[in-house]
């Protein structure tokens, strides 16, 4: 299990980014998004996606984020620019275990830097929790996020031009 834990979600400001770390954490390997702030909407964003290109991806909003840290079996990284360099980190990591992965919105406070087993940076300037998180997942993943089968009803048929697209039910 590979869960991401979106903290510091503000509703009005971050809907966009908050959307794009639920897909990328679905897309690149992930199995669950937990986020702090409760925001119906987009768990429904990101159901539809679900239900249209497949996968399991499961999306919880509105968590208490002590208790979840609180409960996890696994690993926890926290991905920061002041962290350990990424392939060291990833080195570090049982991937046998189960991850969670916390990224942060706004100013994070101090409390996740110690809560977490490895503070990860990728690269040591400032970017976006969507690029950390998408660079992160595919060292962690050793690019295996690329070969995942998410059996949906909308499959997309690479090509050179166009687009070729398949619908289940449809010839
Ligand atoms: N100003 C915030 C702070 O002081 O923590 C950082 C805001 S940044 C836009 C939001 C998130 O992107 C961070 O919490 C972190 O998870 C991620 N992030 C940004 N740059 C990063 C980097 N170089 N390495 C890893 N994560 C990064």
């Amino acid at each position: 299990m590979i869960a991401v834990l979106r903290i510091g979600h503000r509703i009005d400001r971050d809907k966009r980014v908050t959307t794009h770390v639920a897909l990328v954490a679905r897309a690149f390997g992930a199995d669950k998004i937990f986020i702090t702030t409760k925001d119906e909407k987009i768990k429904k964003n990101i159901q539809s996606v679900c239900s249209r290109f497949g996968g399991d991806f499961q999306v919880e909003t509105g968590i208490d984020h002590k208790k979840i840290i609180k409960s996890w079996q696994g690993s926890i990284v926290h991905l920061t620019m002041y962290g350990m360099e990424l392939d060291e980190a990833v080195d570090h990591l049982d991937t046998g275990r189960d991850l969670l992965i916390i990224v942060g919105a706004e100013k994070v406070p101090r409390y996740f830097y110690e809560v977490a087993n490895l503070n990860v940076s990728v690269g040591n300037q400032p970017h976006s929790e969507v690029a950390a998180l998408a660079l992160f997942l595919d060292r962690y993943t050793k690019a295996a996020w690329q070969r995942k089968d998410f059996n949906g009803n909308i499959q997309i048929v690479p090509c050179v031009k166009g687009k070729t697209v398949l619908s289940k039910g449809k010839t």
